[in-house]
């Protein structure tokens, strides 16, 4: 598959009801640390209510997915350490436990007909040996991609889609040509792995910076990537199913601070034939992964191109303004995906909306004051019920719907200001 598509690509895609993807029942077996066979997979599509879905990460991502899930009259169990997680207080039944642990494995290989994750990094072997006992989705291989940058830029300029010049670092510190040599100018390095919101990285410029910065990021294996002249971010979010069924949502606007992402404006301000060569290239992407569920590709538009900046194999703060101004919100649709059940409309309900941010740093002095946002009629307050607010921390969001991008940019950033501190 080479980038770009042919022209006839299209942005929905349906295929004849009848194609289902089919393996048989046999529930509850798998290699959780046990030693037991593996057995084959054994779960049937679709999903219906009133079964039970997994979920491992009991983050803000998860929470609204099972606050969809239990609406649709699905049973759920979510999995994650944090006791005050903020999905375990909607879930169904909250483990709390490592997303390794092999008695909550086995609970979730046993009781749920699929499980789905909320963030990146679950043990790849966690989910190889569910994949063994349950329908996983998405699959472990195309979240093994998106785990490691490594991985995920090698996918990428494999499978011919663009990507900004980069290199790789290994952990002893030697630089191999990545796409397209190396990177002699102003640069960022990357860690690899577990990097997020700008965690994991240093901007440099030259061999002995990008040297010093692995020093300074651990040794361990990163990617030395040059630093693009970005006019724009955007991000295009794709629903796809088993059986090759997708869509798209207008494409997203992003704009970040300090590498965290602050606000998000949809329909993104740019050339219409670029929204659509981005949400394009999103669908691509997911075709080549073979993903099920939702894919969040972020991309940089540089000199009138577009690059790929990274995938995440899940639903993603960009999408959060689906809650409030889409027919169908990124969440339920991550549901009806790994569920195999038709995919919602995608459209939005308002000409524009935009979504805010919100961290730890506005409680620097106390609780904010929501009355001062709750009185707006226009706008949709979304608190994550996280216990501890830390600088830096995403804590909730803000949605405003107006009749223009630019309206609804503004008023959502003038109600934040409202809030202390
Ligand atoms: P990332 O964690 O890779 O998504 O990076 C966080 C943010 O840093 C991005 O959203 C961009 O604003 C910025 N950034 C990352 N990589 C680059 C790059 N190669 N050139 C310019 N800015 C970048």
């Amino acid at each position: 598959m080479t980038w770009p598509p042919a022209p006839s690509s299209r942005h929905r895609r349906e295929h004849p009801p009848s194609f289902r993807h089919r393996r048989d029942r046999a529930r509850g077996r798998g290699n959780f640390a046990t030693g037991s066979p593996l057995e084959a997979p054994a779960v049937r599509h679709p999903v219906t209510p009133p079964a039970t879905i997994g979920m491992l990460g009991g983050g803000q991502l998860g929470r609204y997915a099972l606050i969809a899930a239990a609406k649709m009259g699905y049973r759920t169990i979510v999995v994650d350490p944090d006791p005050s997680a903020p999905a375990g207080t909607v879930a169904g039944e909250h483990l709390v436990a490592p997303y390794d642990d092999p008695h909550a494995l086995r609970r979730l290989a046993a009781e749920c007909d699929v499980v789905t994750i909320e963030f990146e990094n679950p043990p790849a072997q966690a989910l190889d040996d569910l994949a063994a006992a349950t329908l996983v989705a998405p699959g472990p291989d195309a979240v093994r991609v998106a785990q490691d940058r490594i991985a995920e830029k090698a996918f990428l300029v494999d499978n011919g889609f663009p990507v900004a010049p980069y290199a790789v670092l290994d952990e002893t510190g030697t630089v191999a040509p990545g796409s397209v040599g190396a990177v002699d100018g102003p640069a960022l390095v990357k860690t690899a792995r577990l990097g997020y919101d700008g965690k994991g990285q240093r901007r440099v410029s030259g061999a002995a910076a990008i040297h010093a910065a692995h020093a300074e990021l651990g040794g361990v294996a990163c990617v030395v990537e040059e630093l693009v002249e970005l006019r724009t971010e955007l991000s295009v979010l794709v629903a796809r199913t088993a059986d090759a069924r997708a869509e798209t949502w207008a494409v997203a606007e992003n704009h970040h601070v300090d590498g965290i992402l602050d606000l998000s404006v949809v329909p993104a301000e740019v050339d219409p034939v670029l929204a659509d060569r981005a949400a394009g290239l999103g669908l691509a992407v997911a075709d080549a992964l073979g993903f099920v569920g939702v894919l969040a590709v972020e991309l940089f538009v540089a000199g009138g191109e577009l690059l790929v900046n990274e995938l995440a194999p899940r639903p993603h703060n960009s999408g959060h303004w689906t809650l409030d101004a889409s027919v169908t919100s990124q969440f339920e649709q991550q549901i009806r995906a790994v569920c195999g059940l038709g995919l919602g409309d995608p459209s939005m309900t308002a000409p524009a909306a935009a979504m805010v941010n919100l961290l730890g740093d506005r409680w620097a002095a106390g609780e904010p004051r929501w009355e001062r946002v709750l009185d707006d009629r226009r706008a949709k307050l979304h608190l994550y019920g996280k216990v501890e607010a830390r600088p830096g921390r995403k804590m909730g969001h803000l949605t405003v719907t107006s009749e223009v991008t630019s309206a609804a940019a503004a008023h959502a950033l003038e109600l934040r200001e409202l809030l202390a501190p």
